[in-house]
C-alpha cells in the first residue's frame, strides 16, 4: 500500500513515520523549497504528550524543548504587571509541558523519520502540485515538471489551514473556516540585545485589543508573535506597515522588534476549521487541514500529532484498498472528541485573550497575579492545566 502525503508540517511528518513504520510506502510532497527556519514558540502538553509517548516521538520532542522560566505581562516601560511561574504548570502536568520552536518541532519529527526503512520513504521539498484526482480506488497526483502522475492508495491532506486537498475534495474554504476576529503574525529576529533581555522568559505586552509576545531563544535570536483584533474580510495593507502602526506605543522593545520585521512575515487570520467529515473515498485530512483549533487553544501541534498517531493506528494494518473505508472512519472516531474539546477551549480563549478595555486588563492581572498567593498558585494552575489538557 502507498500513501501520498501533501505537506511536511508536523502532521504530515508524523503521519509519514507512523505509516512507514506500519509497512506502507510513503511519498511526502512539500511545497516549500526546504524546511522553513521561521516560526514561533509552541506549547505542547496534554493529549499530545500522551500520543507522542505512545508512538515513541516524545524523546525527540523533549530534546528540542526550551526551558521557559516565566511568562510575564509588561507595561510600555517593560515593567512587569503580572507574572506566572512556568514550572507550576509543568509540575502539575507531571513535568510534561514542552515549549518548542515550530521549526525545531518539525526537525524533531524529521529526525524521528529516520526510524523508517529508507526504501519505503520519499520526502520531497519544492514540489508544485498541479492536479489531484481519484480514479477508482487510487489517487493520482500531478506534479509540475513531471510527465507521469504519482499514484497511491491513500491521499493524506496535511497541508495546513488553507489546504488545497480540502478545497479540491471537500469544498471551498469559506464553508469550513471560522475566523475568531483576530490575526496573528510571527517572525524571528537576530538581535543579541533582545535575546539577552528576554532569555528564557516569555514576555507579553499588557495592552488592549493587541498583544506582542517576545521570547529569547538559545542563540542570539528572539522569537515573536503578535496578535491583534481584525474583522475578517476588512481591508489589509502591507503586513509590515500594518503591524508597525497597530503595535505603535507598546514600548521600546516592541518598536525595536518591529524595526526588524521582515517585509512579508507570517500573518494570518486566527481561525478554526470545522467539518462534518474528514475523509471521502481514499482521501483523508489531518492536522490543521481537517480541524484547526487556533493558536488560542495552544494545542494545534498536539492535535496534529494525535491525528497522525490515530491515522497510523487505524490505517497501518490495512493491506487492501477495500479495507480503507472502515479504517478512516476509526481514525475520525478516535479524533472527534479531542478536537471538539480543543476547539471549545480555543473559542473560550477568544473571548478573553485580547481584553477590550482597561477593566479587562485589570481583571487579567488579578487572575494571573493571584497565582502568587499561597494555595492559589496551585488552584489556578490546576484549573488551567485541567482545562487545556482535557
Ligand atoms: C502564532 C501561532 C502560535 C501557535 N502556538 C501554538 C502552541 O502554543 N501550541 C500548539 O500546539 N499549536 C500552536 N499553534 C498551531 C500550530 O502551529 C498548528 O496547529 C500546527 O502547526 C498544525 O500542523 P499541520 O502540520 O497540520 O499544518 P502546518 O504546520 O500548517 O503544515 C502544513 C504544511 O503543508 C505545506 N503545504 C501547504 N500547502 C501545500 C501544497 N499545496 N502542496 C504541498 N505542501 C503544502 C506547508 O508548507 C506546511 O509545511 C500556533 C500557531 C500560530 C500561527
Amino acid at each position: 500500500m502507498k500513501a501520498i502525503i501533501i505537506g511536511a508540517g508536523i502532521a504530515g511528518l508524523v503521519a509519514a513515520r507512523q505509516l512507514g513504520l506500519a509497512g506502507w510506502n510513503v511519498l511526502v510532497l512539500e511545497r516549500s523549497a526546504a524546511p522553513s527556519p521561521d516560526g514561533y514558540m509552541m506549547d505542547f502538553f496534554g493529549p499530545g504528550i500522551e500520543a507522542s509517548e505512545r508512538i515513541g516521538l516524545y524523546p525527540y520532542l523533549a530534546q528540542a524543548a526550551h526551558r521557559v522560566q516565566a511568562a510575564q505581562y509588561v507595561d510600555r516601560r517593560g515593567k512587569p504587571t503580572a507574572s506566572l511561574d512556568y514550572s507550576k504548570f509543568s509540575d502539575l502536568a507531571g513535568g510534561k509541558v514542552l515549549t518548542l520552536l515550530r521549526p525545531d518541532m518539525e526537525a524533531a519529527a524529521r529526525e524521528a523519520l529516520k526510524e523508517v526503512d529508507a526504501s519505503r520513504l520519499d520526502l520531497r521539498y519544492g514540489v508544485d502540485i498541479d492536479r489531484l484526482e481519484v480514479r477508482g480506488q487510487q489517487v493520482h497526483v500531478g506534479i509540475k515538471g513531471q510527465s507521469q502522475p504519482e499514484v497511491g492508495d491513500l491521499l493524506v491532506g496535511a497541508d495546513g489551514i488553507h489546504s488545497a486537498v480540502r478545497a479540491r475534495f471537500f469544498g471551498p474554504e469559506s464553508e469550513v473556516l471560522r475566523p475568531l476576529g483576530m490575526r496573528a503574525a510571527a517572525f524571528i529576529v537576530r538581535d543579541p540585545e533582545l535575546n539577552r533581555h528576554y532569555k528564557n522568559r516569555f514576555v507579553l505586552t499588557d495592552t488592549v485589543d493587541r498583544t506582542a509576545g517576545i521570547y529569547g531563544l538559545r542563540s542570539d535570536e528572539a522569537a515573536s508573535f503578535l496578535v491583534y483584533r481584525h474583522e475578517h474580510g476588512a481591508p489589509l495593507g502591507p503586513a509590515r506597515d500594518r503591524l508597525r502602526s497597530i503595535f505603535a506605543g507598546c514600548g521600546a522593545q516592541v518598536d525595536r522588534l518591529l524595526m526588524q520585521c521582515p517585509e512579508d512575515p507570517y500573518d494570518d487570520a486566527v481561525a478554526q476549521v470545522v467539518m462534518d467529515s474528514w475523509h471521502v473515498g481514499p482521501v483523508v485530512l489531518i492536522g490543521d487541514a481537517a480541524a484547526a483549533v487556533s493558536l488560542l487553544a495552544g494545542q494545534g501541534g498536539a492535535m496534529a500529532v494525535c491525528a497522525a498517531a490515530a491515522l497510523g493506528d487505524a490505517v497501518g494494518g490495512v493491506t487492501d484498498p477495500g479495507q480503507l473505508k472502515p479504517a478512516l472512519a476509526r481514525y475520525e472516531q478516535a479524533m472527534r472528541t479531542k478536537i471538539a474539546t480543543a476547539q471549545a477551549s480555543g473559542r473560550r480563549a477568544a473571548n478573553s485573550f485580547l481584553p477590550r478595555n482597561q477593566l479587562g486588563l485589570w481583571i487579567r492581572r488579578i487572575i494571573v497575579n493571584s497565582t502568587h498567593l499561597p494555595g492559589m498558585d496551585r488552584l489556578v494552575a490546576r484549573q488551567i492545566v485541567k482545562r487545556l489538557a482535557k
